[in-house]
């Protein structure tokens, strides 16, 4: 049924599913989780005239199955009240990064058996850790911020949660949109199970450190002191950590001591200061083309 006896479509205008999604915490009322149905809750949408928030509802696919059967209305009408997506703090959503090594691309920075992804003075903002027992699935750990200083998105071994004090948050297919306003978007991520994700766009700040995704195969690194380092298609395998940030300095491809592969389609550089950026030991780098203006120190000796 794709229109009501009023004539009244199923389709629920965006600012409406908005206004429901924010209200309730981006989660399911009755147990948080982020991904979620609108349902007509009050009137049902056979009766409903129009698609008004206040009688539209989130509940996950679950619960929505079990309305009216295994959950009752009354326990409904109570979870209205105290969203449990607002009670726990956020609404959330599983990951299967699979049981091979997962990759993760940061816009056009893609780590494949990258440990740590992001590291900013010592503190890993993504990383992904070896499975606990042999064959177990690969687990990923982030904590991304924007330039609030608020966490628009956490990922505690391969559970991601977005706070309910999120502005907007939207799930769709397999991408999580966040947004801090209309058009504001801090971060879009597309999950690949099996495979691992995807970072489509984003605008990361932390201790005065950004990291900006505009489109899907570009990335841009700005460090405090204002160096920045852009690029596409760069790959890096095998590496321990695969953007460094420490002080002012910058480093891609850390390898820890392990063999590891690094593939620059295009980078660019530009800044200046006494220790700029730095390509670490241990790589395997073709270049297709680096420009650089600021002091580059690339140690290409094994
Ligand atoms: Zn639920």
């Amino acid at each position: 049924m794709n229109v009501n006896q009023h004539g009244l479509s199923r389709h629920i205008p965006a600012a409406i599913r908005r206004a429901v999604r924010q209200r309730d915490g981006f989660g399911c009322v009755i147990c948080g989780s982020a991904l979620i149905d609108y349902e007509h809750f009050d009137p049902e949408f056979a009766q409903a005239k129009e698609h008004d928030a206040d009688g539209i509802i989130l509940l996950c696919t679950a619960h929505h199955r079990q309305k009216g059967t295994f959950l009752s209305e009354d326990t409904i009408r109570k979870a209205m009240d105290a969203p449990a997506a607002k009670a726990r703090g956020f609404s959330f959503g599983p990951l299967d990064p699979g049981t091979t090594a997962p990759s993760i691309a940061i816009g056009g920075f893609v780590g494949e058996d990258v440990e740590t992804l992001v590291e900013i003075d010592g503190h890993p903002l993504f990383s992904i850790s070896a499975p606990e027992v042999p064959g177990g699935p690969f687990r990923i750990n982030a904590a991304i911020y924007d330039q609030n200083g608020h966490m628009t998105l956490q990922i505690v071994d391969n559970e991601w949660r977005v706070g309910f004090d999120t502005w907007d948050s939207e799930i769709v297919g397999p991408r999580i949109t966040v947004r801090n306003g209309l058009g504001d978007i801090p971060l879009q991520l597309r999950c690949e199970a099996g495979k691992g994700l995807v970072i489509e766009r984003l605008n990361l700040a932390y201790k005065g450190t950004r990291i900006i995704v505009d489109h899907e195969d570009s990335f841009r690194v700005e460090t405090r002191s204002g160096q920045t380092c852009a690029g596409s298609s760069v790959h890096v395998k095998g590496a321990k950590v695969g953007i460094q940030i420490t002080g002012d300095s910058l480093a891609l491809g850390v390898s820890g001591g392990r063999p590891i592969s690094m593939h620059i389609g295009e980078m660019h550089f530009n800044g200046g200061g006494s220790r700029a950026l730095i390509l670490t030991a241990d790589y395997l780098a073709r270049a297709g083309k680096i420009s650089t203006k600021a002091f580059l120190l690339a140690t290409a000796a094994r």
